[in-house]
């Protein structure tokens, strides 16, 4: 990134990695480089067993300038080696899935997670003949229980969604490792400033930059950042093979978005915490769950392993009815948040998430694991994503419908 490659902090770093000067025309700002195609002016292969570090560019679907600009700025605020990003989030966790999973091996999936992945695991893995456990990863020991000889993969989430419950990923790192299996993390809801992943162990750390990572709400996109071996096979399978890969465009406007995401992140905190605080102060609200507060469950988990709490919250309202009910009232009378899914972007974004809904749609918990989200969920949780407005206006608007 630099001449004397002196260590830079994450503000710089999200600015600088991965452009420079446009050493033709001397342009500051990176470039959009739309062409599908590139002059190649040696014989070259034409097979994704021919990729290496040092292949230029010869198609947008093996590489694009404009998309390789993003992957190294993504990979340095990490602080990984690589990154490969997609077209979405599901396609990197796809990618993930059917790069490191074949038929006759087992996978274990966190027992909650983003209801797309919680989907794909119970309904498509089982299908291509992976077996999957569904487990509580809060609790360290469900993995080690869980654990086979031919586990490949753990799949993780932290803060989970739509719960914000949290894994300790030092100890599943641990138990992944010794049974031979990789650990991949669904760190979305944290960004790469939330938490260290690459320090705390996770070989594949996945991100749906749609989120946090573009934050403008105008680009869908995903993200695998990992060891450089890890993301070549991802490249070779997932983009020149299974071919989701992200457009140029969306690259361009995401790395717009990441350039400012350290200074963004910082105002997420700082507004996500004083909503959090006035939430638990009103009375129709039952219980509010931030990783930043000290009421949080695991509040001694996000304090060691959390470097910024993020701005996700959830919050309860009491009973499904009353839940649905302020729903109504807000799609109809907020004027600054929007009623909307999705999460991380500037505005802010608010969604209610039943318990029996999202039970019958993608969990399918029972016994311990339904207690476990309950203890969390209730019947019910609004999912709120504190943007970058005044902190005050988000209040107001939420004081005008709780
Ligand atoms: C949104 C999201 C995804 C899926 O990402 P898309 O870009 O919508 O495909 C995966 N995981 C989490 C935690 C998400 O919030």
């Amino acid at each position: 990134m630099t001449k004397t490659n002196q260590p830079m902090g994450p503000q710089t770093t999200a600015i600088h990695a991965g452009e420079g000067p446009d050493p033709t025309t001397g342009a500051s700002a990176p470039a959009l480089h739309m062409s599908s195609t590139f002059v190649v002016e040696e014989a070259a292969g034409f097979s994704a067993h021919d990729l290496d570090d040092n292949s230029g560019f010869l198609y947008s679907r093996w590489g694009n300038p404009t998309v390789a600009m993003l992957e190294q700025k993504i990979a340095a605020v990490e602080g990984a080696e690589a990154c490969l990003c997609l077209a979405s989030g599901m396609a990197a966790a796809s990618a993930m899935f059917f790069t490191f999973l074949s038929a006759g091996d087992h996978a274990i999936v966190s027992d909650v997670s983003y209801a797309g992945v919680a989907e794909l695991a119970r309904e498509t893995l089982p299908r291509m003949g992976i077996e999957v456990s569904y487990v509580d990863m809060s609790d360290p020991a469900n993995l080690a229980a869980a654990l086979r000889d031919n586990t490949k993969l753990v799949h993780c989430e932290t803060p989970v969604n739509p719960i914000c419950r949290l894994t300790d990923l030092v100890a599943v790192a641990k138990l992944a490792h010794d049974a031979g299996a990789l650990l991949s993390c669904d760190a979305t809801f944290a960004s790469p400033l939330g938490q260290d992943c690459v320090a705390l162990g996770v070989d594949l750390i996945m991100h749906s930059i749609t989120k946090y990572i573009g934050g403008h709400g105008d680009a869908v996109g995903g993200a695998i950042c990992g060891r450089r071996d890890l993301i070549g096979q991802l490249r070779a399978e997932a983009a020149i093979h299974h071919g989701g890969v992200l457009s140029p465009f969306n690259a361009w406007l995401i790395a717009r978005g990441l350039s400012l995401l350290p200074l963004r992140m910082r105002a997420h905190y700082e507004g996500a915490m004083a909503v959090a605080r006035w939430l638990e102060d009103q009375p129709s609200v039952t219980k509010v769950i931030y990783p930043g507060l000290p009421s949080h469950p695991q509040y001694e988990l996000s304090q060691r392993q959390m470097t910024n709490p993020g701005g996700m919250i959830a919050f309860q309202v009491g009973s499904a009815e009353q839940g649905t009910a302020l729903t109504t009232r807000m799609a109809a009378e907020l004027e600054v948040i929007h009623h909307a899914v999705s999460l991380g972007h500037h505005r802010s974004l608010i969604f209610w998430m039943g318990t029996d809904g999202l039970m019958e749609t993608s969990f399918h918990l029972e016994g311990q694991q339904l207690e476990s989200y309950r203890a969390y969920a209730g019947d019910g949780v609004f999912r709120f994503s504190v943007g970058l407005e005044d902190a005050d206006d988000l209040i107001a608007d939420l004081a005008r419908v709780l």
